[in-house]
């Protein structure tokens, strides 16, 4: 059975400052050494996400990026919340592990040359704790690591901390790939060192309804190793629930 509440969250933690934050480095950086097939894959994929959440931003013209408050929530290394800074947005990063947060910090750091770069806020925080107002909060392929009722609880958060725009990405939970998770569970490899959960759409659209927000636009990622369902999400006209 899935470890529920804070069991899953100190799992993720301490993974995310150890052992978790060493593969993920390597998969979200540049360097081709020491970076096998699967992980170069992963990394192609991510950057689609990337990318496409950028894509979203920037054509929102209601929201213009330059000047725009925006959350990171579960920020990792900064591989989106660095190219937000550059465009001009005024961005608070923040991720559960603090290995991810300085590490974030020195990647932005580097990058900080252009004029328009504003350099962010770096918080060690889980995104529970999050609070505040926001023009638009992020929060990119973090929900792969809680199960639904949390993922759930997760969002309507988010939802709560947010002004115009909430993006969301998840690995999508479909016939195939609940397949594919289960001969993985089967076979259990080394690095398997924390529990993937894939979400169906339904329930992520369903917390967004619960939070007064609908999904106004929608993208699909898949490489070979790499699924990504993302979400961008507008306040419904008229709710009053996020205030
Ligand atoms: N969003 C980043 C990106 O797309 O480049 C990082 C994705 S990485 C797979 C997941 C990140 O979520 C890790 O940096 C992890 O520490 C963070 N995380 C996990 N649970 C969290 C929580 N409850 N609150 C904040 N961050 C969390």
């Amino acid at each position: 059975a899935a470890a529920v509440g804070g069991g899953d969250k100190e799992a993720v933690r301490a993974y995310f400052n150890s052992t978790g934050f060493e593969r993920w480095r390597k998969i979200y950086g540049s360097n081709t050494d020491d970076v096998n097939r699967v992980q170069l894959d992963i990394r192609e994929g991510h950057a689609q996400t990337v990318a496409a959440a950028l894509a979203m931003l920037r054509d929102s013209p209601d929201v213009p990026l330059s000047g725009a408050t925006v959350c990171d929530a579960g920020c990792g290394t900064g591989s989106l919340a660095i190219p937000l800074a550059s465009a001009g947005a005024s961005v608070l990063a923040s991720d559960i592990s603090a290995a991810m947060v300085s590490e974030a910090q020195r990647q932005a750091a580097a990058a900080s040359g252009s004029a328009s770069f504003v350099m962010p806020r770096f918080e060690v925080r889980d995104l529970e704790s999050l609070e505040g107002r926001y023009d638009v909060v992020v929060c990119l392929d973090v929900l792969i690591h809680y199960p639904r009722e949390e993922a759930q609880k997760m969002i309507r958060h988010l939802a709560s901390l947010a002004d115009k725009r909430l993006l969301i990405s998840f690995a999508p939970l479909t016939l195939y790939l609940g397949l594919l998770k289960r001969v993985g569970e089967l076979f259990p490899g080394p690095s398997k060192a924390t529990r993937a959960y894939l979400h169906a759409e339904k329930d992520i659209e369903e917390a967004l309804r619960d939070a007064g927000w609908r999904v106004s636009k929608r993208g699909f990622i898949s490489t070979q190793f790499y699924f990504a369902k993302l979400f961008e999400a507008v306040p419904v006209a008229g709710s009053s629930s996020s205030s």
